[in-house]
C-alpha cells in the first residue's frame, strides 16, 4: 500500500507520516529532505540557488548518499528557502523523480507499505497511490508551530520572519510551473488548524481501513 502526503511547508506532513508509519509499520520518505540536501550542498559549494545554469551544471557532480539526509542543518530556514528556489527547476526535479518511484513502490522488509510526503506525491511522484491526503492549516498557525519547533530546538528567531518565509515559500511552491503544490483530484483534505496529531492520525487511518477493512 502507498499512501501519499502533500501539503504547505510546517502543516503537520511529517509528524503525521511518522506517527502513521509507526502505526502501519510502514517505511517513511520525507522528501523535502532530498530538496533540502541538493540545496545544501549547492551552498557549500557556493552556487546562488537563483542562477538554475550553474544549479543544473552542479546536478551532475551531486551524489544522492542516504544517509546525509539527517544532516541537522538541513532543517535551517535559510535551507528551506534554497530548496523551495533549486526545487522549481526540472532538471532538479527529474534527478529525484525515479528515487522517490522506487522508495514508494518497493517498501523495505519487514515494512508493508510505504509512506511519503512532500508537495507533488499524489500529483506527479504516485498518482496511483492507493491513499491521497492534503494537509492543509491556516499560515498563521502553520507559523506558530514552526516558531515554537524552533524555539525548542533553541534557535532563536522572529515570529514574523518565520511568517514571511512561510508566507514566500508557499507564493513559490503553488506557482511553479514543475510540480505545483496542489491537491490530487481524488486527495482527501484534512485542514489540521484546531486538530491534533493524533486527531489527524485517526481521520487518516478511517480512510486506511476503508481501503483494507
Ligand atoms: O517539506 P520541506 O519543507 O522540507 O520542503 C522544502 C522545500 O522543498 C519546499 O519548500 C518545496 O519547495 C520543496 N519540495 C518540493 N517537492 C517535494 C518536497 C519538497 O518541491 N516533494
Amino acid at each position: 500500500m502507498i499512501i501519499a502526503i502533500d501539503g504547505p511547508s510546517s502543516s503537520g506532513k511529517g509528524t503525521i507520516s511518522r506517527l502513521l508509519g509507526q502505526k502501519l509499520g510502514f517505511s517513511v520518505l520525507d522528501t523535502g529532505l532530498l530538496y533540502r540536501l541538493f540545496a545544501y550542498r549547492t551552498l557549500e559549494q557556493k552556487i546562488d540557488p537563483n542562477n538554475e545554469p550553474d544549479v543544473s551544471s552542479f546536478l551532475n557532480d551531486f551524489q544522492l548518499n542516504l544517509s546525509d539526509l539527517t544532516i541537522p542543518a538541513l532543517k535551517e530556514n535559510t535551507i528551506a528557502q534554497a530548496a523551495s528556489i533549486v526545487s522549481q527547476y526540472p532538471d532538479v526535479r527529474e534527478k529525484f523523480l525515479e528515487f522517490q518511484r522506487n522508495f514508494a513502490k518497493n517498501p523495505s522488509f519487514p515494512h508493508k507499505g510505504t509512506i511519503l510526503d512532500g508537495r507533488d506525491i499524489g500529483t506527479v511522484i504516485v498518482p496511483t497511490a492507493d491513499l491521497k491526503i492534503f494537509i492543509t492549516a491556516d499560515v498563521t498557525v502553520r507559523a506558530q508551530r514552526r516558531w515554537k519547533e524552533l524555539q525548542e530546538r533553541g534557535i532563536m528567531c522572529m515570529f514574523d520572519d518565520i511568517l514571511s518565509d512561510l508566507k514566500a515559500r508557499d507564493e513559490r511552491d503553488m506557482q511553479r510551473s514543475q510540480a505545483p503544490l496542489k491537491a490530487a483530484p481524488d486527495a482527501h483534505i484534512i485542514d489540521t488548524s484546531t486538530l491534533s496529531p493524533q486527531d489527524v492520525v485517526d481521520k487518516v487511518m478511517s480512510f486506511v481501513k476503508k481501503i483494507h477493512p
